[in-house]
């Protein structure tokens, strides 16, 4: 068992959520690093490594509730405690990118637009439902754990409203509207019991998921994510943060 302060990343294989890892890492704690493609996620852990960080890879599909379970086994026999939990694991409905930066979504076909929003919530809302639930037990263990929800610059209705990319709020804006409320639900269950629950909200970041209207850097994005996971005992939670600081929903 390790005596390091233990952190696990959902979605960080690559992007934002290996960004974070890097910077986690980087400040003394232990990084687990979640997500479906192995090959690519063995690789990070080893680059990580070899950069002189504790960082170990574990196999997560947070859309399915057996890997989520196996994974918490496969940690619960590593640690005795998870200090950090980031759900950062996000997709976006496809449509989005057929659609073009002009679309509209009363342009595609309803029941393709259906199944992608259906498959992105599966990710992006009961993914760290999921995941929070199966590793509650070791985050309990920790004196004050903190989760980091990654939703988004589009979770924030007021600023959704002001985006003129209908078929990205409808889709992906709505998925991370609906992690703001689980945000603040997992906040008043879990903080009585000296946890900090907080949604980070980065804008547009170039990664894969957002290639083409990325204007951010993943610097820019973990920066948020890293200042929630780091926060002390009686830290605030239940609130939504950009780098500037705590947003109105
Ligand atoms: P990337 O596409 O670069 O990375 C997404 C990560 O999520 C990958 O590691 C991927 O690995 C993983 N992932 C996808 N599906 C699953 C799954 N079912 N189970 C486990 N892991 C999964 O995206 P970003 O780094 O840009 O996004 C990270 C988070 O930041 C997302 O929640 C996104 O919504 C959010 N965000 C992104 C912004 C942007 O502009 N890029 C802006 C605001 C928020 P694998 O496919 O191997 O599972």
């Amino acid at each position: 068992m390790t005596t390091k302060a233990n952190a696990l990343i959902t979605g960080a294989n690559k992007g934002i959520g290996l960004e974070t890892a890097r910077r986690l890492a980087a400040m003394g704690f232990n990084v687990w690093l979640g997500a479906r493609d192995a090959e690519r996620g063995e690789a990070a852990a080893k680059a990580l490594r070899n950069e002189g960080l504790d960082v170990e890879w574990l196999a997560l599909d947070v859309a399915s509730d057996d890997s989520v379970a196996a994974a918490a086994r496969t940690l619960t026999a590593r640690v005795s405690s998870l200090d950090v939990l980031v759900n950062n694991a996000g997709i976006a409905p496809g449509y989005v990118d057929a659609l073009g930066p002009d679309g509209r979504y009363e342009r595609a076909p309803s029941r393709e637009n259906v199944a992608d929003m259906k498959a992105t919530f599966d990710v992006n809302v009961f993914g760290p439902i999921r995941v929070t639930q199966a590793f509650l037990p070791l985050l309990l263990a920790a004196p004050a754990a903190r989760i980091v929800m990654v939703s988004s610059y589009l979770g924030s209705i007021a600023r959704a409203a002001g985006n003129s990319q209908s078929p990205n709020v409808m889709g992906y804006g709505s998925s991370k509207t609906a992690l703001n409320a689980i945000t603040v639900a997992f906040a008043r269950e879990l903080s009585p019991r000296g946890m900090m629950v907080n949604a980070a909200a980065p804008g547009y970041t170039a990664t894969d998921l957002n290639a083409h209207r990325g204007t951010r850097t993943v610097q820019q994005a973990a920066e948020i994510i890293v200042q929630l996971a780091a926060l002390k005992a009686g830290g605030p939670t239940g609130g939504y943060f950009d780098e500037n600081g705590p947003l109105p929903w």
